[in-house]
C-alpha cells in the first residue's frame, strides 16, 4: 500500500480510537470501522508493527485457513440441523419406520406357510445357547398377549437373505447391509449372550446395567475433563479397522488405538503385527473425547455404549445397522467417517473436533441424549412387541405346534 494510504489508515486508526471513547458519535463509528476493516487492517499492522499484532495476525490467518478447510464439515452440520426434526418416541414412534421398511417386502402377498419351512434353520436346539436366552428373555415377556406365530430368529452375526438369491425369506437376525431383506430385531445382547471378553466373561450384556454404570462414569468424565484424544479398542474382527491403528502407532498424542487379542487371536500378525494390547472396561472409554466404533462382523455391540460416555462418537461405515441405528443422524448425533477414510481422512476429521470443541460437546450431548432417552429397556421391549403384533398380521396360516418343537420356560428370576 502506498504511503498516501498509510497516512489515510493512521487517521482513520486515530478517529476510530476517538469515537470509541466518545460513543456518541456511534453512526460515524460504524462508517469508519467499514472503511477500517475493509481497507486497513492489515496496514495498522505494519503501521504498529507490534509483536502482539504480529501473533494475531498469525491466528487470524490460520483460523480463516482452517475455516476454509473446514467449510465441507460446517456446511453438512448446518444442512443436518436444517433438516434435523427430533423424533418423538412415546409409543416408540422413534423406530416404527425400521418395522414398516422392514416387513414391506412381505406386504403384498404375506407369509404362508412354504415360505416359513425355507427360511427355516435346520437346527433343533439352539446354537448359542446364550444368545437364545437374551431373545427368550423378550419375547417369554410378551408371548402370553401374543397371538400364535411362527418365527425364525437367526442367532448367528451374518443375516441370511439376501436380496441378490431368491425370494425374500421372513427372517429376523440382529444385523444386516441394505443388501439383505432380514428383519431386524434388538439383538441378544441387550440381555445376555453378547462378546465374552476377559473384562466381560459372561458376556457383553444387560443393557440396563451397563446404561447405569456408563452414566455415572460419564458424570464423572465431564467434557472438560476429558481426554483431546481419539480412542478405539477392539480385535481385529474387520480390517477396515486398521487405518485408526495405523494412525495411532503413528501419531500417539493424537490417537490411542490398539487391537486385543479375541478367541480367534494365534500371534501378532492377528493384532497387526505388534502384541495384542490389554482390554479396556467400557466404562473406562468415557474418559476420550472421541470414541470410534467400527463394524466387526456385522454390527458392533460397542456402538450404544460409546454414546452413553458424552463423548462425540466417531461412527465409521454405514452398511451394517441394527434395529436402532437409522433414526440417528449423522452430524447431529455422531461423526460419520466412510469405512475407506485412510490415515489423513482420519487425522483431519479428528483435527476438525479439536478445533471446534463446542461444536463437538454439542454433537456428543446430542447422541448421548437420543441413547439415553430413546434406547431404554422399555423402548426395547416396546419395539420387538410392535414387531411381533406387525409381523403376526403378515401370516397368512393358522400357527400349529409341531411334535419337534421344545418348549422354552422362563428360568429363575430376572
Ligand atoms: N470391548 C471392550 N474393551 C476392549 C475390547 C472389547 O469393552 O478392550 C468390547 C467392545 O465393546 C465390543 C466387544 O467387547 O462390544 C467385542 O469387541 P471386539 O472388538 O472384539 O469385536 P466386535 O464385536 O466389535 O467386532
Amino acid at each position: 500500500m502506498s504511503l498516501v494510504s498509510n497516512t489515510f489508515c493512521a487517521w482513520l486508526k486515530i478517529c476510530y480510537d476517538a469515537f470509541l471513547v466518545n460513543m456518541s458519535g456511534l453512526s460515524y463509528s460504524f462508517l469508519i470501522t467499514i472503511l477500517w476493516v475493509a481497507h486497513c487492517e492489515e496496514q495498522f499492522c505494519s503501521i504498529d508493527s507490534t509483536e502482539h499484532c504480529t501473533k494475531e495476525k498469525e491466528v487470524n490467518v490460520y483460523k480463516k485457513v482452517l475455516n476454509e478447510q473446514y467449510e465441507k464439515y460446517y456446511y453438512a452440520i448446518e444442512e443436518a440441523e436444517k433438516n434435523y426434526k427430533p423424533c418423538n418416541n412415546t409409543h416408540n414412534g422413534c423406530f416404527k419406520n425400521v418395522i414398516i421398511r422392514d416387513l414391506k417386502p412381505f406386504k403384498e402377498k404375506g407369509i404362508n406357510k412354504d415360505l416359513i419351512n425355507t427360511a427355516k434353520m435346520r437346527q433343533k436346539s439352539c446354537m448359542f445357547p446364550s444368545r437364545c436366552a437374551g431373545i427368550e428373555h423378550f419375547l417369554l415377556k410378551l408371548a402370553p398377549n401374543m397371538p400364535n406365530m411362527d418365527l425364525i430368529i437367526n442367532v448367528r452375526d451374518y443375516p441370511q437373505s439376501s436380496k441378490h438369491f431368491g425370494v425374500p425369506l421372513p427372517i429376523f437376525s440382529f444385523s444386516k447391509t441394505p443388501q439383505y431383506y432380514d428383519i431386524t430385531y434388538p439383538a441378544w445382547a441387550f440381555w445376555e449372550g453378547g462378546p465374552a471378553i476377559s473384562l466381560y466373561p459372561r458376556g457383553l450384556g444387560r443393557w440396563d446395567e451397563h446404561r447405569a454404570s456408563l452414566d455415572k462414569a460419564s458424570k464423572n468424565a465431564s467434557w472438560e475433563k476429558k481426554e483431546s484424544k481419539a480412542f478405539f479398542r477392539g480385535s481385529r474382527t474387520s480390517s477396515e479397522r486398521d487405518n485408526l491403528i495405523l494412525l495411532s502407532r503413528k501419531k500417539p498424542n493424537l490417537v490411542d488405538a490398539q487391537y486385543t487379542k479375541n478367541q480367534a487371536w494365534k500371534s501378532d500378525e492377528d493384532t497387526l503385527y505388534a502384541p495384542p494390547a490389554s482390554e479396556v472396561s467400557l466404562k473406562a472409554h468415557c474418559k476420550y473425547k472421541y470414541l470410534f466404533n467400527y463394524r466387526g462382523v456385522a454390527a458392533s455391540f460397542r456402538h450404544k455404549h460409546l454414546f452413553l460416555c458424552r463423548s462425540l462418537v466417531f461412527h465409521v461405515g454405514d452398511e451394517w445397522i441394527e434395529f436402532y441405528y437409522d433414526t440417528m443422524i449423522p452430524w447431529i448425533h455422531y461423526i460419520p467417517v466412510s469405512k475407506d477414510a485412510d490415515q489423513s481422512v482420519l487425522e483431519d476429521l479428528i483435527q476438525f473436533a479439536i478445533n471446534n470443541d463446542e461444536l463437538s460437546k454439542k454433537i456428543a450431548n446430542r447422541g448421548r441424549d437420543f441413547i439415553w432417552n430413546n434406547l431404554k429397556m422399555s423402548d426395547v421391549t416396546q419395539f420387538w412387541k410392535k414387531l411381533l403384533k406387525s409381523y403376526s398380521k403378515l401370516l397368512t396360516y393358522k400357527t400349529a405346534l409341531s411334535k419337534n418343537m421344545i418348549k422354552i420356560e422362563k428360568k429363575g428370576k430376572s
